[in-house]
């Protein structure tokens, strides 16, 4: 039996050793199935012919047909060159080769007729085109011809001579080997009931498209196919999970739920609020394990709904637990939930890595024994050393980065697993939260409580800085803070940490009457919240910082969010920087500061930024700009976003659509065993074999 996936690639023809050690390092290309699944990523219309005269300045790829009048050798060492002149009547080009002069003239000849492919390029009023392909003009018939694939190669590749040409005569290669079609990977009835091509003519027809409408159909082909298995896959995922864990019963609301709503709640629930925290309740009340994603804008209020959903579960008997990213989040969230219980003989802990000796262990004690009610903390509370009498709701808050491994081993911390609660302020779109949570529920506050005036931001270049000094004296003098973010990038910490010094030099220069803190990455943990904490206090006046200050901190007195370079930052990057401020009942606002040159793409970003403050505006915005594999949090979410071919940000509808069908067939095939879906079962088993991704969400 033929099998792709076993045919190593050093041994197809036009590769070797070195070759093949090179497809494998920068491609991943190890085998040939792997070659057939490494798809153009763009295609030049060779159907058409164009005249000499039609070339202008600025050409793609064409064809010319016509014959050589003459050749010619020019230049010496390392210039030497053959130039033939082309000719079809219209007028003559140049053909020029810089290598294999004497291979090339015994094999063309003069006053045959050719068809030159190649880049025109117009110099001194003539037309060159440099190592044209040439090919016998009677072997070929330009409608078969069709499209010509190109393929993205690296620098490293192309030394090797391994450029978009070779890849495509190496595909061919492949092809020729076959003697029987790809083996279908969907089984006849997806195929026939959804019109889709066979296997075999996809990849036929991908690499070497006949014309653009068999071309599209490839394609819907293979995207389909892809989606459709990360979807069934995470489907079946969550099936398996809903059988094999039984939920927690939460059957009542009670006395502390009901003492807090009518007695502590200091203001008014958002509607999007009340909606949210009845799904919540439904879930807990239905038998089965919740796993719920809550996305909320920054300031929507999406403590309070974690608050009021612990609390279900400590009127039901059992204990709950918030986990937050950083030190000083767990400790505002320990603040805020301690006053706002305030009254309530509800015990409440806080618990870090920096929360030590007598206290951790009182702690850990009064959480065995079930004293503890509600625990709040980081990463610490993962550690082994911490266990409850009964966790019945976990919280993780702006951890979009929380993956499936960790939620399991909350699960480890009781015999029936906790109700999970993720929350995010990033906003993720549709398409994309439902490949990569596709085992969560989700749950969106989409409204900001009232009386919050929107964010003004504006857009500013860096050489009008007079002004911008003094807007921020003027808030100052109001008596607001602010703040003033610089980027970081990991390759060159150095130059950041050096970007922030002088910056706040500069800034203590400028305001020699504010008090300023610093904060950046570097700094120990206990300094960083030391210094934060001044800045909540209202000791400080003016916070320079790099993104550490990103997510979550709640200083509702600081009215601007001043970010220097912001070219360099991503679109939701931006927006969650810009969530620091509004957060009062002041007018707030957020400067985006930038050089006069400016790329086509960040221009847009900027432009984004400054038309809407809607976050999943702004997400879609920038799923369109950047692409998947960018968006922030996707690449440590550690689920495989390398999608050959399906583009997130283009095909939801047919991620939807394929969901359906995933469903449908699970529906109907709930063991997985039907023969009539033997050729699905046993793909998603070979893919989740090859793929690291796949299997660690399961
Ligand atoms: P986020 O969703 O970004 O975590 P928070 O939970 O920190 O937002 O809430 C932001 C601010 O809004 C807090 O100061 C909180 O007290 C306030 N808040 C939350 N809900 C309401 C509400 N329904 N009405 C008025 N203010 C609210
Ligand atoms: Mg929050």
């Amino acid at each position: 039996m033929f099998d792709l996936k076993t045919r190593d690639i050093k041994f197809l023809q036009g590769v070797g050793l070195q070759r093949a050690t090179l497809l494998g390092k920068e491609l991943e290309i190890f085998s040939l199935q792997d070659l057939l699944y490494y798809f153009p990523y763009k295609y030049v219309d060779r159907s058409r012919l164009y005249y000499i005269h039609e070339i202008d300045g600025n050409m793609p790829y064409i064809q010319l047909k016509g014959e050589i009048l003459s050749f010619e050798t020019i230049g010496e060492g390392r210039n030497r060159r053959l130039v033939a002149h082309f000719s079809d009547g219209t007028g003559v080009v140049d053909l020029v080769w810089f290598q294999g002069i004497k291979y090339l003239t015994g094999r063309y000849k003069v006053h045959e007729e050719y068809i030159v492919f190649g880049k025109p390029t117009v110099f001194n009023g003539r037309v060159n085109v440099a190592h044209p392909d040439i090919e016998p003009a009677g072997n070929l018939t330009l409608s078969l011809m069709g499209l010509q694939p190109y393929y993205n190669t690296t620098e490293k590749m192309k030394r090797a001579g391994l450029n978009s040409h070779a890849m495509e005569k190496l595909v061919k290669n492949a092809f020729a080997l076959l003697r029987e079609p790809v083996r279908e990977t969907l089984s006849p009835g997806i195929v026939e009931k959804h019109h889709l091509m066979a296997l075999d003519d996809a990849l036929r027809q991908i690499h070497f498209p006949q014309n653009p409408e068999l071309l599209r159909k490839a394609q819907y082909r293979l995207k389909f196919e892809e989606l459709f298995y990360v979807q069934l896959n995470i489907l079946r995922y969550a099936k398996d999970r809903q059988q094999k864990y039984r939920g927690l019963y939460f059957e009542r609301v009670g006395e502390i739920f009901n003492t807090f709503y009518t007695q502590n709640l200091p203001f008014q629930l958002t509607n999007a609020q009340k909606r949210v925290i009845k799904e919540i309740r439904k879930d807990v009340g239905s038998g089965r394990q919740m796993n719920r994603l809550l996305q909320g804008d920054v300031g929507s209020g999406k403590t309070l709904v974690a608050l009021m959903s612990m609390l279900i579960a400590l009127d039901n008997g059992f204990q709950a637990c918030l986990m937050a990213p950083t030190e000083i989040l767990a400790t505002q969230h320990y603040e805020t939930i301690s006053q706002l219980l305030f009254g309530m003989n509800v015990s409440v802990e806080l618990l870090t890595g920096s929360v030590k000796g007598k206290k951790r262990e009182h702690i850990l004690r009064t959480l065995l024994t079930g004293e503890t009610r509600i625990l709040i903390g980081t990463h610490a509370v993962l550690e082994d050393t911490v266990g409850f009498s009964s966790l019945g709701m976990v919280v993780i808050d702006e951890q979009h980065r929380f993956g499936v491994a960790q939620r399991a081993k909350l699960w480890n911390k009781n015999i029936t697993p906790p109700h999970v609660l993720v929350m995010t302020a990033t906003p993720i779109p549709r398409t994309l939260a439902m490949t990569l949570y596709g085992d969560l529920d989700v749950s969106v506050i989409d409204e900001l409580p009232p009386g919050r005036k929107p964010v003004q931001t504006i857009h500013q270049f860096d050489n009008r800085r007079a002004g911008l000094y003094a807007g921020i004296r003027k808030q100052i003098a109001e008596g607001r803070q602010v703040y003033i973010v610089y980027p970081l990038i990991k390759e060159s910490e150095k130059i950041d940490i050096k970007n922030l010094e002088e910056g706040y030099a500069h800034v203590c220069e400028e305001f020699p009457d504010c008090r300023v803190s610093k904060v950046h990455g570097k700094m120990k943990p206990s300094e960083k919240d030391e210094e934060m904490q001044r800045f909540v206090n209202g000791e400080t006046q003016i916070m320079v910082a790099t993104t550490v200050i990103e997510v979550g901190v709640n200083v509702p007195n600081a009215s601007v969010m001043v970010i220097e370079n912001a070219e360099r930052f991503g679109l939701s990057q931006l927006h969650q920087l810009r969530g620091r401020v509004g957060r009062g009942a002041e007018q707030s606002y957020c400067i985006l500061v930038t050089s006069y040159k400016l790329s086509e793409d960040t221009r847009r970003r900027l432009e984004i930024m400054v038309q809407t403050n809607d976050g999943f505006e702004i997400a879609e915005a920038d799923l369109k700009l950047r692409g998947p594999g960018d968006l922030e949090g996707t690449q440590q979410s550690g689920i495989a976003f390398d999608l050959k071919i399906a583009d997130l940000a283009r095909d939801g509808q047919l991620l939807q659509y394929v969901r359906n069908v995933a469903a449908e067939l699970l529906e109907h095939d709930p063991s997985c065993s039907s023969t009539e879906n033997e050729i699905v079962w046993r793909q998603l088993y070979a893919l989740r074999k090859t793929h690291v991704n796949w299997a660690a969400i399961s």
